[in-house]
Parts: C-alpha cells; structure tokens; sequence
C-alpha cells in the first residue's frame, strides 16, 4: 500500500518520528507520483534511510506551514515546483494566470513569483542559523548560472547569490541529493560532489571560468560566449567544473552527476507512489494535474533534438536514458489495477516519445558532438535510430489485463521516423492503427525557413513528408484522425510577415485553420533566450530581428488566431 510522505506533526508521529532528517518545500502541491519531482526526491531520500516530509505551497506571509515540521537534522531542499514559477503565473504577453494544474482547486492563488527565493527567504525569516538550504528543481536549475530573465528583461544573478541559499542542486537530482544527505549525515564537506553548485571565495583549480556576472550583465557578447561555454560543459562524461565570479565570490558549478543507468532508473519507478495528491492538500480541491498524470507513465529522460527555445538539454541533459520495458510494464499493471483505472494510460510519456530505446554509441562513450547535433540539420548516421523496440513496447502493453488504449501524448520527432528506414513506418503504423486518440500532436512550431533554422527544427519538406504518409495510413486502417500542430508566434526572427506566410501555408499545404499558437517566452538557459535578450544569431553573430513589444507578440499571434479563438478545423485534402 502506497503511502505519503509525512507533512503534518500528527502524520510525523504516528510514524514514531520526532524530527526530520529532510524536509522539502514545494511550489505544487504534494501529488505523490513519478511524475513530480518534489515525490521522487522524497522517496529516494526515504529509501536511501533518511526521514523526509514535504511542505507544499506554504503560506508565505506567516510562520504556520514553514514551521510545521518543525526544523530539519540534514538539510532543507527548496523547489518552486513543477514548472519556473514567472512562467507558471505569466503568460508570455505579462498578463497573471488565473489557472494552476498544480493548485486544488485550480485557482492560482498560492505560488509566489519566484518561489524558490520566496520560499529560501521563509526558511530564514522564522529559522535562524538554520541547517543547509539547498534549492533544486526546474527554477533553480535553469537559473543556476547569471541568466537572461525576460520578466525584468534583465541579466540576474545565479539564483544561489538571491536566495542566499547554501547550495544548489541542478538537474535530474536523484543520485547527488542522496550524496549531499549522506555527506551532511556523515559531517563531510559536500563542496565537491557532482550536480553541485555552491558560493565560494576562490576558483577550485582547473575549472573553466565564465565571463563574470558583471560583464555579462553589460556586454551581449560576453553574454553569448557565458552561454556557448555553459552549454558545452553540461555532459558528466565530458563536462569541466565551471566558476563564475559575482562580485568578490564565485559562483562554483561543479560537474554533473553521471546519468542513471536504465537499473537506477527502474529503481527509482519502483518506489510505491499513490498516484494522488496527500489527503491533507485533497481537502481544499482537486489538482487538475492529476488527471492526465496519474495513469500515465514516464519511459525515458533527456533529449537530443536541442530545439533552441527547449530547457531540456541543460536540465535533463542531452543524452536519453531509459527505462526497461518490464519496468514500464510493471507500472502499467499496477495501474491497471487501481480501482477507478478507467482502462487508458493517457501517456505514455518523454521528453520526445520517440526517442525511447536508442542512443548513440560514441555519446554513451564519450558525451554529445561539440561541433554537431543529432537530429539537425539531418538525423546523424552514427545513431542507431530504432522504432521497433517501443513499438514492441506498445504492443505488450496493448496485452496487459485491464488496459483497452495506451495513447502517445507527447511530442513526436517526425524526422526520426522517417528516418528509420528499417521500422519506421511500423511505428506509424502501430501509433495511427491504436495509439492516437482522434489527433495526433506534432510541434513544427513554424513553416518559414529561416525561423525554422533558428529554432534548430526540421525543416518543411519532413512535416509534409509525414503529414503524407499519416494520412495514407490513418485511411488504410480507415480512422478518421489528424494531425495537429504546436507553433509559436513571436520567436527571435520572426515578423508579421513569416506569421502570414505560416498562415499561407498552413491553410493551403497542411489544410488547416491552426489554433495551438503560442506567442514565445523566453525561457532562461536556453539559446531562444540567448537571442531574444542580444538580438543577435548566437552562432553566427548576425544581428537578429526581435519583436519584443507585447501588442507585437499578439499581433503575430492573432495573424493566426484571429482576435477571437476559432477552433482548428482540419481539411485533410492531400498534402502537396
Ligand atoms: S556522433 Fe552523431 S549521434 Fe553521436 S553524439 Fe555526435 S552528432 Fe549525436
């Protein structure tokens, strides 16, 4: 029987515990899934032997929630949650979000801006020479270096300086927050354990330095040169320990965390989840998150396709690790033998759902390319591209007792499949004849060339390639389905016009009137970042055209949109 972590004095002591050893303060609400990272964390500390609770969404005008667990043995870990917390409360033109997926009750009335420091600053207020603050999770990490922030459109600090937090862990952080509360356990100092960033006086010798803080808040081109270093050494089998001087300390980012081999990962998702928010938090709503993750399953971590405006590759790194398939089927059995399982598995989920099973051999040896990417301009012929092992996987789960449909929600790598000459199409296949539920999403994000090019997507010719054969076999196996489309407006690049010419084509080639348009955000860390806050191509150095003003954004958006929100409607047509 699954159970929570403990997040009220009661719950600690019917445990028979009186203090913690750990205690995690998130930005969602407790939702004890393999989905939420704030859960995973909690339970491989548990499993690990430490006595870890959560506090979720605590009041952060009052000492009630921080202080009620009381003060941890070990540490403090600080997350805003899921999602940056700017992001989750901004829409990309300023305006507050009313919803939150992460809130009961689906109002977004409890996640500060910029929780993690919100909550670092709680922490300290009612908590004097408190044991270590260690801040992780999304936010965190994408803030981990001085970063463009599109919010104050400004260069800020590492977040570790704003938090006047003690360390901060980057990245997928199972392994090293396990290595941090065992060296606080054991009184070693911590300072150089993979994933680790800390403040320090010096430079640790023969690490790479950054341009400083200072110089990179002025000058775009030190700016740049900061990011192309940090983005080169994000790999643990090739990165250096990076330093970046703020002021008179330095900000220490030591190398990361070797990735998790396919037993870790097992391991980790074997953990018992509940698979539902803890009872203390269900009292005040439901979380409308719950619904899509709670029968569906994770597969794979990290993400070689490196699209300019994605956090992926420096959060979760570019290298994809996987699960096995008697793992994931092991999960789908449990659910399926949940009480209100209704039969579906809504995800079967990655960063790029094709991308489950294969990596390149040369990365696996030695980390990614510095000179080349993957799957752009064209899939590299070194990785051994692969569909028939998650089209196997589907299939087995297609046979587990309970379950009628396993869809494939996320994104899809189009180009990969056309790729695999060998089982690509089997792959469509098998997703067109059982795995799509009416649509089927894709994320061209754009049509017009240039743009494309900026954004590190494939180009034209593969979507309509694809487009091509989804529809011949969607009539072979006679389902009435579409493709649909994920696009933004407004990215580093592009104007009005590459907006109507994305209308032109939209309309005339893929024979739809689209309506999943986003106007882009500037996510910090990433190169999509790098340009809107330079204005310049980070690779070639050429001035960029940017539209920065708000009713500019909505402007390119409505291009497609309309001012009101029509519904997409599909032509299917043959595409040309
Ligand atoms: S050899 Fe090709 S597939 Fe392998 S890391 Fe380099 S670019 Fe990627």
């Amino acid at each position: 029987m699954p159970t929570f972590l403990p997040t009220t004095q009661k719950e600690l002591h019917s445990l028979g515990w009186d203090q913690l050893d750990v205690i995690l303060i998130t930005g969602d609400s407790y939702i004890d899934s393999p989905f939420i990272g704030v859960a995973v964390i909690g339970k491989v500390l548990q499993q690990a032997g430490f006595k870890v609770g959560i506090i979720a969404q605590p009041d952060y005008q009052s000492e009630v929630d921080i202080t009620r667990l009381g003060e941890p043995r070990l540490f403090w870990g600080v997350t805003a949650g899921s999602i940056d917390s700017m992001i989750a409360n901004y829409t990309a033109t300023g305006r507050p979000r009313r919803a939150d997926d992460y809130t009961p009750g689906g109002r977004n009335t409890k996640r500060p801006n910029r929780a993690t420091l919100v909550y670092a600053n709680l922490i300290r207020r009612y908590f004097k020479d408190t044991v270590p603050i260690v801040l992780g999770g999304v936010e965190a990490s994408l803030r981990r270096i001085a970063h463009y922030d599109f919010w104050t459109d400004s260069v800020r600090r590492s977040i570790l300086f704003d938090a006047k937090a003690d360390y901060l862990l980057y990245g997928m952080a199972e392994r090293s927050v396990v290595d941090l509360a065992q060296a606080l356990n054991t009184g070693e100092d911590p300072t150089s354990l993979r994933g680790l960033c800390y403040i320090a006086k010096q430079a640790p010798s023969g690490y790479l330095t950054l341009p400083a803080f200072e110089r990179v808040a002025e000058d775009h081109d030190a700016f740049i040169e900061m990011f192309h270093r940090f983005y080169q050494n994000n790999d643990p089998l090739s990165a250096t320990g990076l330093a970046q001087k703020h002021g008179d300390r330095y900000l220490v980012h030591n190398p990361p965390t070797p990735n998790l081999s396919t037993a870790e990962l097992d391991a980790v998702y074997a953990l018992s989840y509940a698979r539902a928010q803890h009872p203390y938090y269900e009292t005040q709503g439901s979380v409308k998150a719950l619904e899509t993750i709670r029968f569906s399953i994770p597969t794979h971590r990290g993400c070689y396709g490196e699209c300019n405006f994605c956090a992926i590759a420096v959060h979760e790194g570019r290298t994809v690790r996987w699960r096995s398939q008697d793992s994931i089927l092991a999960e789908a059995r449990e659910i399926a033998n949940l009480p209100d399982f209704n039969g579906y598995i809504y995800d079967l989920s990655g960063p790029t759902a094709n991308m489950y099973g294969f990596e390149c051999p040369i990365k696996l040896r030695r980390g990614p390319c510095l000179d080349k990417n993957c799957v752009y301009p064209e899939t590299c012929p070194v990785l051994p591209v692969d569909h028939k092992i998650q089209t196997d996987l589907l299939h087995k789960l297609r046979q587990v007792k309970g379950v009628k449909k396993v869809f494939v929600g996320s994104g899809l790598r189009y180009d990969l499949i056309l790729s695999d000459e060998k089982h690509g199409e089997a792959y469509l296949k098998e997703l067109v004849s059982h795995h799509t539920s009416g649509q089927l999403k894709v994320a061209p994000e754009h049509t017009q060339p240039d743009v494309l090019a900026r954004m590190r997507k494939p180009g034209l010719d593969k979507l309509l390639a694809f487009k091509q054969r989804f529809d011949a076999l969607s009539d072979e196996v006679k389902k009435k389905q579409f493709l649909s489309y994920y696009l933004i407006a407004a990215y580093p690049g592009c104007t009005l016009e590459d907006m109507h010419a994305l209308k032109r084509f939209a309309s005339q080639k893929l024979g739809i009137l689209p309506e999943q348009v986003q106007v882009f955000t500037p996510t910090p860390s990433t190169y999509a970042s790098v340009m809107y806050h330079t204005e310049k191509d980070p690779f070639t150095g050429e001035p960029l055209y940017v539209e920065k003003n708000p009713a500019g954004k909505k402007r390119q958006k409505e291009v497609i949109t309309g001012s009101g929100k029509p519904p997409q409607r599909h032509r299917r047509g043959k595409a040309k």
